[in-house]
């Protein structure tokens, strides 16, 4: 039987930078394989790979491996999952980590198909069992109302890991890797796609996954006239505007701002919930807020259950005031 070994993680260059869940990978990655005593290795494919290799060394891996062509500069599922596949077989690592981001989202099935091995997607905690060595995958599940512990029995055990939910190590630039080209061979006739246009997402100010200050409004706001005392309140902080999913559907913010199980997961150092209830929909995107300050007029909202500090009371009567003491508070 072949003897599966260390941790591998895919990772991903996202306008010519490490993308920040490649380094919580890496991160996660490290402490998964110094508990197996085992070594951590990654692969980056693109189309110059090799600064990004040595940066991912300096945030956690002992060997990284590059694939670069052209037609790898962009995420393409048929010609990434030829390589991966390659990478994997030649490795064959006991634990495989992506992010779950779209690139995660679409590849990882598709190499658990391919190696008959189960993939446990949208993961938030990661360990090692030292009674048994597995990997111990933890996902919420029922909409975000509770977590569950998986192991897998097939190999090698795979899983995409939620952005934000880990931390990467800090940045050690004096760490030693090995940097391993390998030529991906790449066959473009099996290319059964091709990326015709790429469109960026417009964001007016920071986006609300790189905020450090985060006001969140809720249906409770009452449409999109009061947004505009909450974007007064992020402008003053110098923070981001999020929101609920029924203000997302009532198109009173873009799809780009909601926070949540189905929206984006953030973990700003202060998060501002505004008019909102606090569903465990919700909380699953912004549990990994540091502080968080609520305003609600109903003592019961779950979201107290959550703050730090809260206001009972109406929006429209605290949230000006306290834009005004946030003034103040900022020509002191
Ligand atoms: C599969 C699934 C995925 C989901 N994904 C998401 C997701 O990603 N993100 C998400 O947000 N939701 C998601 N939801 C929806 C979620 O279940 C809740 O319905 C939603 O989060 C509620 O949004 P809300 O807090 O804005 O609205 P409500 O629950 O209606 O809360 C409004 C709050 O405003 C307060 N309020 C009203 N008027 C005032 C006032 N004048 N002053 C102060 N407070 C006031 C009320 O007391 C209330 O607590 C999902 C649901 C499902 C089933």
């Amino acid at each position: 039987m072949t003897e599966h070994k260390g941790v591998l993680i895919i990772g991903e260059i996202i306008e010519e930078n490490l993308a920040a869940v490649t380094l919580e990978l890496l991160g996660c990655g490290r402490t998964l394989a110094d508990k197996l005593g085992e070594r951590l290795s990654g692969l980056l494919m693109g189309s110059d790979t090799r600064p990004h290799a040595s940066k991912a060394i300096a945030y956690g891996a002992d060997k990284i491996y590059i694939m670069e062509d052209p037609l790898l500069e962009d995420y393409q599922s048929d010609l990434y999952l030829a390589a991966v596949e390659k990478m994997v077989r030649r490795v064959m690592p006991k634990i495989v980590l992506m992010g779950q981001t779209p690139m995660g989202r679409d590849l990882a099935p598709r190499l658990g198909f391919r190696m008959h091995a189960a993939v446990l997607m949208d993961c938030v905690e990661l360990d090692i069992d030292t009674q048994t060595g597995r990997l111990l995958q933890v996902r919420p599940v029922y909409g975000g109302n509770a977590r569950a512990v998986f192991t897998s029995e097939t190999r090698p055990q795979m899983a995409t890991v939620r952005s934000k939910a880990m931390s990467p190590l800090e940045r050690n630039s004096s760490r030693k890797g090995d940097i391993i080209e390998i030529k991906p061979e790449i066959d473009p006739s099996a290319m059964r796609t091709k990326l015709l246009e790429k469109v960026k997402e417009e964001v007016a100010g920071i986006k609300i996954e790189d905020a450090a200050i985060l006001v969140t409004g809720g249906r409770g706001i009452g449409g999109p006239e009061g947004f505009e005392q909450l974007e007064d309140l992020a402008g003053l902080l110098k923070g981001a505007v999020g929101a609920t999913r029924p203000v997302v559907d009532s198109g009173w913010c873009p799809t780009s701002r909601q926070i949540g199980l189905t929206g984006k997961v953030v973990a700003p150092d202060l998060y501002i919930a505004v008019a909102l209830s606090g569903s465990s929909q919700h909380m699953a995107g912004c549990s990994g807020a540091k502080h968080i300050v609520a305003i609600n007029s109903d003592p019961q909202a779950n979201i107290f259950r959550e703050a730090s500090f809260g206001i009972v009371g109406d929006w429209k009567k605290a949230l000006p005031s306290f834009i005004e003491k946030v003034r103040e508070l900022l020509k002191e």
